[in-house]
């Protein structure tokens, strides 16, 4: 039985991962990073565009938290936007100081990646950092279960899927930098590994999850037919034309004014042209009339100008695009350091919820994990560092590793689990994605409840590989039961959240956050009021 001691187990190699256990390493405790990809790659981190939103060149501060909260719908944590504008700069400068390499606009850096992998430079650095640092790390580990003792945390328990081995993680702080779950839905720009892990491992150890209900869809999603779905630099969206089949314009017929509009105005982007496609328009971006000076205002355009122009063919048509999920904007809640209510568990970055109230502004993820990774990392150091190992953890590491083994069963016949995962994408695509409303909602609440009586006890689990989708199935489901619940719930339209049979904002009854908590095998929702300011 393998069991491996560290203080701080970070699970997630990704940027809010790699910051994390950076700064927990720089004071001193020892580190472990768990990924379910190589550190670094394949993550959300690697495949981003890049940019970060930051006070700079005259945009000040005071105009990016003004940004932040407006996106937000005014229901966003005030104090986690706060720090994320006021330190986003500071965490830049050190990333240029290891050798990121960046291009500072007013209010933006953004780092000079290749088209596909624009935050390549950015996730590269932190994962050399990392290696030099002395950071221990495993690949290619999915961690399946928290391991709890007296409202502490203890451990994990985890599986490595290249050699089908379990293992067991004995620690006395445990970081959740699990990324979000953009690839629970049908179509999305994130890595297919972007499961929502992080929510229901948070779920089953008894945290408080929030705005569940928030999913970000970006409108600027290449969909150009027998072409990879691919996310366009989006400010090419203010500087194109975006029409549909008919020719109409379609910032003009939805006025949609708040610019850059695939930045600032995601959420009405997609709704509008996921409604111009149920009336059955397809709907395009014509970037032929681009100026010289237009593709060298961007430096992710300037990039993909060869690929969209000659491979795409823009140059000679308008090229097709549609909505893809791209962000989730709840999560754990935490405290302003990352602190989950757990003794010793804390979570950074997309899988943490607050910061984006119901909606993202653009280039503030970028900052949430370098910020916030910082931040959790230091606090759950500092915690391991004073903690003695619990006592009796080992014992129960190795009961719990027990029943865990017991659970991996193979089975030969049946549904192949990425099949599984299809349809649940295909349920959450339709409904209980960008339009939402009553009947749709709960018939999804329904398929997955049928998902999960019907199709998960009869998957197919022949290899290693199939036992890490089907635990990637069991969080699926669960982080979709998260998101339709508190769509049903919030009966009214805010920020990324869209119903149909409740067009309106309502701010009398619904400027709340829903927090989701376990409570014996039920899903407990709570609406809770904004905080009042001391
Ligand atoms: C195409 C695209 C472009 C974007 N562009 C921008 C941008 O320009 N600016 C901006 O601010 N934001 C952008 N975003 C959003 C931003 O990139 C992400 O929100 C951010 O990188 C998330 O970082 P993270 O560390 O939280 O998660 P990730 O970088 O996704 O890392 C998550 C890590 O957790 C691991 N993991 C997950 N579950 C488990 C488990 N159970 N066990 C072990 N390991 C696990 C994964 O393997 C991965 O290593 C973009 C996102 C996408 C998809």
């Amino acid at each position: 039985m393998e069991i491996i001691k560290t203080d701080v187990l970070v699970i997630g190699g990704g940027g809010a991962g790699m910051r994390a256990a950076l700064a927990a390493k720089e004071i001193g405790a020892e580190v472990l990073l768990v990924s379910k990809t190589p550190i670094g790659k394949s993550t959300c981190t690697y495949l981003s565009a890049g940019a970060f939103t930051l006070a700079t060149d005259g945009f000040s501060k005071e105009t990016h938290l003004q940004l932040t909260l407006q996106a937000g719908k005014g229901i966003n944590v005030r104090d986690l936007a706060e720090i994320l504008v006021n330190e986003t700069p500071e965490r830049v400068r050190e990333l240029e100081l290891s050798g990121l390499v960046g291009e500072w606009q007013k209010g933006r850096f953004r780092c000079l990646g290749k088209p596909t992998a624009a935050g390549a430079p950015l996730a590269n650095i932190l994962a050399e950092a990392v290696r030099k640092q002395g950071v221990s790390s495993m690949p290619w580990v999915i961690v399946s279960e928290l391991v709890t003792e007296s409202g502490k945390v203890a451990g994990a328990l985890g599986f490595d899927f290249r050699k089908g081995k379990t293992i067991a993680f004995l620690s006395k702080a445990v970081i959740l930098a699990n990324g979000g779950g953009g690839s629970l839905y049908a179509r999305h720009d994130n890595p297919v590994r972007a499961t929502g892990d992080g929510y229901a491992l948070a779920f089953h150890a008894g945290c408080s999850l929030r705005d569940m209900e928030f999913v970000q869809f970006i409108p600027v999603g290449l969909a150009e037919p027998n072409k990879p779905a691919y996310l366009i630099s989006p400010p090419l969206a203010d500087m194109g034309r975006v029409i549909n089949s008919s020719g109409e314009d379609i910032l003009e017929k939805y006025r949609i004014t708040e610019k850059p509009v695939a930045v600032r105005s995601r959420d009405s982007f997609s709704l509008a042209i996921f409604r111009e496609e149920m009336g059955g328009q397809e709907v395009f971006i014509d970037l032929r009339s681009l100026s010289e000076r237009d593709w060298l205002q961007d430096s992710l355009a300037r990039a993909q100008r060869e690929m969209l122009m000659k491979h795409f063919s823009g140059s000679v048509k308008p090229l097709r695009i549609s909505p893809m999920c791209h962000f989730f904007m709840g999560g754990v809640s935490i405290n302003q350091n990352g602190g989950t209510g757990i003794a010793g568990l804390y979570a950074a970055g997309e899988t943490a919820g607050g910061l984006h109230g119901a909606n993202r502004l653009g280039g503030n993820a970028l900052g949430e994990i370098m910020v916030f990774g910082y931040r959790a990392g230091k606090a759950a150091g500092a915690w391991a560092i004073e903690q003695d190992m619990l006592k009796g953890s080992q014992d129960l590491l190795k009961v719990r590793l027990d029943s865990f083994r017991k659970k991996l069963v193979t089975r030969t016949a049946g549904l192949a689990p990425r099949l599984i995962r299809k349809k649940i994408g295909e349920t959450l695509w339709r409904d209980g994605g960008i339009l939402r409303e009553k009947s749709g909602l709960s018939s999804a609440m329904e398929a997955l409840k049928r998902i999960q009586q019907e199709d998960l006890p009869r998957a197919r689990i022949e290899s290693p590989k199939e036992i890490l989708e089907k635990m990637e199935v069991e969080n699926a489901l669960l982080a979709g039961e998260m998101i339709v619940r508190s769509a049903l719930v919030r009966e009214e339209s805010r920020g990324a959240h869209f119903r149909r049979d409740f067009p309106k904002t309502d701010d009398e009854y619904w400027k709340v956050n829903i927090f989701l908590k376990k409570t014996g095998e039920a899903m407990d929702i709570e609406l809770r009021p904004l905080p009042t300011r001391g």
